[in-house]
């Protein structure tokens, strides 16, 4: 072995030497990034899992956002649609009759559940506004009524808090903080008895939207949260003036919606309102024979 050979065999195990050297960072290179990519796809499958996750909420959430049951859907009409036209007092419905049976101050464990078992028997629905101080006072027996209104079909609405004028209107003008905070605590007690996905943005403002000053403030608030107040274009005096025989709030509902195509009837089902729901099978008839639709507002 001459020097030569020797020196050539020294270059090339230094060669090898180097060639594994550059393998080695190669492979650990190459499992670096292997591990980041897989990595990668852990995160992004979990985005879209998360993703997915939230847009069944939302679809879940929306079959309650309209305030009735998504079976009782077919019954609904836009209650942004009927609060237009009543403020314009414009009640024509391209040449279809539609009645909105609306009932205040509920829920009483007295009134109500004769109501609901006339508009069961008569298959009509309607829009029940609610007090939640009213919903309170009837206790579990309230709550159970509520969900009875909601799987029959009928449609739940917030009729705020406490109905205290002095409280939403003070000197008769609207306090949008105290009213918003009042009608929340309705929106509330609505979902925790229908469910965390319950909503309604139907509302009626207690006394009737027309008969106070500042509304303005409240008709933006609307608006930006896609809400609507719905007021009344006729009504069975069930509340007005002095005590009425049902037949006189038969009259009286009969009376006030005659020529009206699209009627949005105001009644109540709190206590001591039981000559309402004596006078509600001939106001449905009265509405049957005439050819109206029956629908609620949400
Ligand atoms: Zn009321």
């Amino acid at each position: 072995m001459n020097y030569r050979t020797v020196k050539n065999r020294r270059v090339n195990k230094k060669k090898v030497l180097i060639v594994i050297l550059i393998g080695i960072i190669i492979l650990g290179v190459i499992n670096r990034t292997w591990a980041y990519v897989d990595e990668q796809i852990k995160i992004k499958a979990e985005q879209e899992r998360l993703a997915e996750e939230k847009r069944k909420a939302e679809e879940e959430k929306k079959k309650y956002m309209v305030g009735v049951s998504h079976e009782a859907k077919k019954y609904s009409y836009d209650a942004k649609i009927v609060s237009e036209k009543l403020s314009k007092y414009d009640y024509s419905n391209n040449g279809e009759k539609v009645v909105f049976l609306t009932f205040d101050d509920g829920t009483s464990t007295t009134v109500t559940p004769k109501i609901l078992k006339t508009l069961k028997d008569e298959n009509v629905k309607a829009t029940f506004f609610l007090t939640g101080e009213n919903i309170e006072r009837g206790g579990e027996k309230a709550k159970e009524l509520i969900k009875q209104e909601f799987n029959e079909g009928h449609a739940i609405a917030n009729h705020s808090y406490s109905h205290n004028y002095k409280l939403l209107y003070p000197g008769r003008t609207l306090d949008l903080e105290a009213f918003k905070a009042d009608f929340e605590k309705t929106d509330k007690m609505l979902t925790d008895i229908l469910g965390k996905y319950f909503s309604t943005r139907v509302l009626r403002c207690p006394g009737g939207y027309m008969s106070w000053k500042g509304m303005d403030e409240l008709a933006a608030y609307l608006d930006e949260n896609n809400k609507a107040s719905i007021d009344w274009n006729a009504l069975s005096a069930d509340a007005e003036g002095g005590k009425k025989s049902a037949q006189q709030l038969v009259d009286y509902a009969i009376k006030t919606s005659k020529g009206k195509e699209m009627v949005v009837l105001l009644m109540h089902d709190t206590y001591g309102k039981e000559e309402t729901a004596k006078a509600l099978p001939s106001i449905i008839k009265y509405f049957k024979d005439n050819g109206y639709e029956f629908k609620t507002l949400s």
